[in-house]
């Protein structure tokens, strides 16, 4: 089992290479074993706080106990110069959404159910250790490799253990996705996983997403109502037991919600191995390319307006400084 190493430099056993991908907490760069060149990824997290350091160490922990064959396997861990490092598998098939839009991937049904499929089965796995994964979204879904359809659970950032005998309220998360007990700061549970699948997979299907509004203040009021509808024009091609799926995921009530288990029995994803692979969903697809450049745009752009916010911050601090 991996254990965060206190007394070696990582830098003694691994290069660190290009950058793959940042995220809110750490950034990911693709680097290699130095004795046997094995190519790996690493997110290494700088802590300036006790609190910044346990949040790292939790998902470390975490990872370190689960060995499921769609969620990422942890390699190695350090704790050196206040910065922690994460040595993982390195996945390089992209996100999911990336990989689906491609022009040779053929996005029908039964390649949406196979998907979801395996993040049922990875969750249900989790929720098996009481492990909670609590952000579930498209960006966090990676595919193996650009053939086949295997897929692993990434970003344990946000990740808990989860003892049904203690309430348990959490404020944060990605509002497209969160659960409606997470935008009322109510009790979550593994229920509050199945939620962001029940999002991910009508997006997945349609293209369109079930709750976004215009800003987050606008999404978490429509998640809380936990509306939606299958009155748009990509769902005439969806057959009625995948929204019966959808349906049985996004229920406001948690404890009516479908579980991981219940989800694997589930017809849509029990006949998948016999289904034939129906329609091509063009008009998905369609929907679906705008929805993941749109997002794109929109991660950016709030980006440079945390940058805008950091840089005047800095500045008045400056002054301040300046003038005493
Ligand atoms: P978030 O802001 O979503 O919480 P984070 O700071 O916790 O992000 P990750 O989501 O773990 O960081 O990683 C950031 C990005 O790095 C991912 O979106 C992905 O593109 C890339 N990435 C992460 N892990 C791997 C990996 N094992 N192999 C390849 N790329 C990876």
């Amino acid at each position: 089992d991996v254990k965060i190493k206190n007394d070696e430099n990582p830098l003694d056993k691994y290069i660190i290479l290009p950058e793959l991908g940042r995220g809110s907490f750490g950034t990911v760069f693709y680097c290699k074993e130095r004795q046997n060149n094995m190519e790996l990824a690493v997110k290494v997290v700088g802590y300036k706080k006790k609190k910044e350091k346990i949040m790292m160490e939790t998902e470390i922990n975490i990872l370190a106990s689960l060995h499921h064959p769609a969620i990422i396997v942890i390699y190695d861990a350090f704790d050196y110069g206040n910065k922690l490092y994460c040595f993982m598998e390195l996945i390089q098939g992209g996100e999911l959404f990336d990989r689906v839009i491609e022009t040779d991937f053929v996005l029908t049904e039964r390649a949406c159910a196979c998907f979801i499929r395996q993040i049922c089965d990875a969750v249900e796995y989790m929720h098996s250790k009481r492990i909670i994964h609590l952000d579930l979204k498209p960006e966090n879904v990676l595919c193996i490799s650009k053939q086949g359809n295997r897929i692993k659970i990434i970003d344990f950032g946000f990740a808990r253990r989860y003892n049904p005998n203690k309430n348990l309220q959490v404020m944060f998360g990605t509002a497209e996705f969160s659960a409606p007990e997470v935008v009322l700061f109510e009790d979550i549970g593994p229920f509050t996983d199945m939620w962001s699948i029940g999002v991910i997979c009508y997006v997945l299907l349609s293209g369109l997403s079930p709750f976004v509004g215009a800003d987050d203040y606008e999404t978490m009021t429509n998640v809380s109502f936990a509306k939606y509808s299958f009155d748009y024009a990509p769902f005439n091609e969806i057959s009625s037991v995948a929204k019966d799926f959808l349906a049985e995921l996004l229920v406001k009530e948690s404890s009516n919600r479908m579980t991981a288990k219940n989800a694997l029995k589930h017809e849509w994803l029990i006949q998948l191995d016999s289904l034939s692979p129906g329609v091509t969903l063009s008009l998905t697809k369609t929907k679906l390319k705008r929805y993941v450049i749109l997002r794109r745009w929109r991660k950016a752009a709030l980006s440079v307006i945390f940058i805008n916010k950091l840089n005047k911050f800095s500045n008045s601090h400056f002054l301040k400084n300046c003038q005493i």
